[in-house]
This record gives C-alpha cells, sequence and structure tokens, in this order.
C-alpha cells in the first residue's frame, strides 16, 4: 500500500488517505463523522417530541403571560376610575 493510501475497512479496497467516504461502498471512513451523521439525524428524529418546553420559552412564556396579565388588571382599573 502506497504512504497516501489506506484500506477501506468495509471492502478492503485502497483509497486515498485523506478521503473521508470510501469511493466504492459510500461509507464514511472516519469513526468521528460516522458518529456524527448518527447523532445528527437522531436530533432531527428526537427534536420535536423531546423540545416541548425551553426554559427560555417557558421563561418569556411567563414573562409575557405575567405582563399582560398586569396590563389586563391595570385596563380594569382604568375603567374603574
Ligand atoms: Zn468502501
Amino acid at each position: 500500500m502506497e504512504q497516501d493510501q489506506k484500506k477501506c475497512p468495509f471492502y478492503a479496497e485502497t483509497i486515498k488517505i485523506e478521503a473521508i467516504k470510501c469511493v466504492f461502498c459510500g461509507e464514511f471512513l472516519e469513526s468521528g463523522l460516522r458518529e456524527a451523521r448518527k447523532s445528527e439525524s437522531q436530533v432531527i428524529v428526537n427534536a420535536p417530541r423531546k423540545r416541548k418546553w425551553s426554559p427560555g420559552t417557558a421563561c418569556l412564556l411567563s414573562f409575557i403571560i405575567l405582563g399582560a396579565g398586569q396590563m389586563y388588571k391595570s385596563n380594569i382599573l382604568a375603567g374603574l376610575f
């Protein structure tokens, strides 16, 4: 094997050392990249179900509701006088 070449772990074909994706089988050769791709798709699948309430949204919403409540109260008071 040449020094600028490596073997595909899946098909044992000789490919360039810089290659991150095998030209023969299309697999990602860097395990980090494979993991990243896997976890990326998992995040996309799980995201809508898992993240119903983010702390930021809850905080913002409670602030808005509190603010709206105070505005509502002051409107009632303004209406009374
Ligand atoms: Zn391959």
